[in-house]
């Protein structure tokens, strides 16, 4: 599609996309076609194939001829980079598109998109650098007869299911790091947000990755998505999502081949506030932490924690800050926060914004739709005087919903922090650097940040502890995780005979 053709108006016709196997894109046929609308604007944008299990296993069986002939795992490290390199710049190339369509589909901001999608040419530069770089370890210690080998090798067949909330950027956050190696992939989208996996598996076929080396397979979780959980022929699973399926997940793998697993899910992410930090900063910052995607970010800081002899101060600074956020329009360049994804999703915040009145928190700001004429729009949300027994304060809202809870102590802020099933990241704002460290230390937490927030890259891995997840993605780590590691023992000279 030219670049230049791209208007920031809703099309006059949903577009069709298919699936994608084998270097190619595979329309829907007579299969049934899940017709996603605009959570911003209530119109239809576009129309994904639902693929079957047989569908899954076409594509499954693509990935498996592609990684058992070697046409990429036998490529060196520097020509499986030079197809990264070119896939980044395919992205650049066609980020307006990319970007427009993941409006429509998801509700995020326009300008929002265009620097996700430009972080992902990022992250195919880098791994490109990856796939050069991997390598082993030789021991050379093992006496005058023996030299010792470690290798990495590719797992082979991966399967990727990602969810809605950044349906590209997720999704690019582990393609370029599997492909280093010399995995193959079968990658099943969102069925909410599925345009953005299908336009990669152009790109990449056009920057010259082997057919059959990357596929899409679209479609619902409950069918395709269980299967490739279940499936024999399939080596890993990278999930991202909640951590209900995250679960699903697990037992799957354990029933059918035993898979290794990467879990990415779920987060109640503290904001941890110290009356010592530049409290201006600190404001800015939570209200972006939470307000960011309409909060719909694995990473959101939904906790503030916030050192009680400011906490009103504070708390009022954050909400005159959340009161100015642009709420409107995905395709307005000023709008700072679209539409909520799904329709299930606007209901669950609803709920929790109403249990949250009914458990005796105080809302301090919003707590209502905004109506914008068409769509699903929440205001951002401020609720204080929370404890931490409350479900608000407990339970993932993945929506623009803060909670304020004060603490005394930097002990009492460090046990709030950690009074969690979840651990995937947290954030510190404060000037003195022993209290920095400690919380960093102490909090349990995949990610920190220290004085900022929702920074991120493609160097540093990303994942959780306790039960936001298993393994990292991105970074070195990030191409690590999708190899398996083979020791050889060489003999050197005559051998030590055991039987005489
Ligand atoms: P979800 O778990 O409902 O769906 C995620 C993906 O799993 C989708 O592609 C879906 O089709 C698929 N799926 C659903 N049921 C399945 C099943 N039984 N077997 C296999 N696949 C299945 O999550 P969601 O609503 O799309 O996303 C929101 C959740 O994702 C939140 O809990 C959020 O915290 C989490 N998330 C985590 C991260 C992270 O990096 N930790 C990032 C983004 C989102």
């Amino acid at each position: 599609m030219d670049q230049s053709s791209i208007k920031l108006q809703l099309p006059e016709a949903p577009r069709d996309f298919g699936f994608f196997v084998n270097g190619k894109t595979v329309p829907a046929g007579d299969r049934e076609v899940f017709e996603r609308h605009s959570p911003a604007h209530d119109v239809p944008v576009t129309r994904l194939p639902q693929c079957t299990a047989a569908d899954l296993d076409d594509a499954v069986a693509a990935a498996r001829t592609a990684f058992a002939d070697r046409r990429w795992s036998g490529l060196s490290g520097a020509d499986r980079a030079a197809v990264l390199l070119k896939a980044a710049d395919g992205i650049r190339a066609r980020l307006e598109e990319i970007a427009y369509w993941e409006a429509l589909e998801s509700g995020k901001p326009i300008a929002q998109l265009r620097g996700e999608v430009g972080g992902c040419v990022g992250m195919f530069e880098y791994a490109a650098g990856l796939a050069r770089s991997l390598h082993g370890d030789s021991f050379n210690n093992l006496g005058e007869g023996m030299f010792g080998v470690v290798t990495r090798e590719p797992v082979g067949v991966v399967g990727i299911i990602t969810p809605w909330n950044f349906p590209f950027l997720i999704l690019c956050e582990r393609v370029p790091y599997v492909l280093a190696s010399g995995n193959s992939i079968v990658a099943k989208p969102s069925e909410f947000t599925s345009a953005s996996a299908v336009i990669l598996g152009e790109i990449l076929t056009e920057a010259g990755l082997p057919e059959g080396v990357f596929n899409v397979v679209t479609g619902i979780g409950a069918t395709v998505g269980q299967a490739m959980a279940e499936h024999h022929d399939v080596d890993m699973l990278s999930f991202t999502g909640s951590t209900r399926t995250g679960r699903a997940i697990v037992a799957a793998a354990g029933a059918s081949n035993f898979k290794k697993l990467g879990l990415e899910l779920g987060g109640k992410n503290p904001q941890i506030v110290f009356a010592d930090a530049d409290l201006e900063d600190a404001a800015d910052g939570v209200a972006f932490g939470i307000g960011f995607n309409g909060g719909q970010c694995c990473v959101s800081g939904a906790r503030l924690i916030v050192e009680a002899s400011v906490a009103e101060k504070f708390a009022q600074m954050v909400a005159d800050k959340m009161a100015k956020i642009t709420v409107g329009d995905p395709l307005d360049e000023t709008t700072q926060i679209g539409a909520i994804t799904t329709d299930a999703q606007n209901t669950t915040i609803l709920g929790y914004i109403e249990q949250g009145k009914s458990e005796g928190a105080e809302l301090v700001l919003g707590g209502d739709v905004m109506d914008m004429g068409a769509g699903q729009f929440i205001a951002p949300t401020i609720f204080g005087n929370v404890t931490r027994d409350m479900a608000i304060a407990r339970e993932e809202i993945f929506g623009p919903v803060l909670t304020v809870t004060p603490f005394q102590t930097l002990d009492e802020a460090i046990e709030i922090a950690n009074d969690t099933d979840y651990g995937l990241a947290a954030s510190v704002w404060t000037k003195n650097i022993d209290k920095a460290l400690t919380v960093t230390r102490r909090v349990q937490a995949g990610r920190f940040w220290v004085n900022t927030t929702l920074a991120g890259g493609p160097e540093l891995p990303i994942g959780g502890f306790k039960q936001s997840g298993w393994g990292r993605e991105a970074g070195a780590m990030g191409v690590e995780e999708y190899t398996q590691v083979k020791s050889t023992h060489i003999e050197i000279g005559k051998r030590n005979h055991w039987i005489g």
